[in-house]
């Protein structure tokens, strides 16, 4: 996605394309690692020095409430964050820490809970990665 396309985006969810916002949501397309939002403010603060963590926080919770970003809750207790890109689950090597995408169909979950009203679905699968084997 180029920065005109960021922009067109974030002007379709009726926000203001802003730096900071452009910014974010420019590296959460970009990179598939699944930041936190320390990650986010630590690779952020060297370019834009001014920034706060609570302006890192605050634009990711409205990009959530617009639907263009996903929270996800791998470690229990960290939340980490994604460009909205369709349903997926997540792999997570023990060894070197690093998050991958999984393909996979949420109907193939939901279907099977027939009469319950689902949420949130997240799927999460942990194990060593190739690269480490
Ligand atoms: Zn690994
Ligand atoms: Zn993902």
């Amino acid at each position: 996605m180029n920065n005109e396309a960021i922009v067109a985006v974030l002007k379709e969810n009726k926000m203001r394309p802003s730096f900071i916002r452009v910014k974010i949501y420019t590296l959460l397309v970009e990179s598939r690692i699944h930041p936190t939002v320390d990650e986010l403010y630590e690779q952020l603060s060297k370019e834009i020095l001014t920034l706060s963590k609570t302006t890192v926080y605050n634009t990711l919770k409205l990009f959530i409430d617009k639907g263009i970003v996903r929270a996800i809750n791998i470690e229990g207790n960290e939340l980490r964050f994604e460009a909205e890109r369709g349903f997926h689950g997540h792999f997570k090597c023990r060894v070197c820490g690093q998050i991958y995408d999984i393909p996979m169909n949420e109907s193939a979950i939901t279907n099977e809970l027939d009469g319950f009203t689902v949420e949130d679905v997240q799927v999460l699968v942990s194990g060593i990665c190739p690269e480490c084997e």
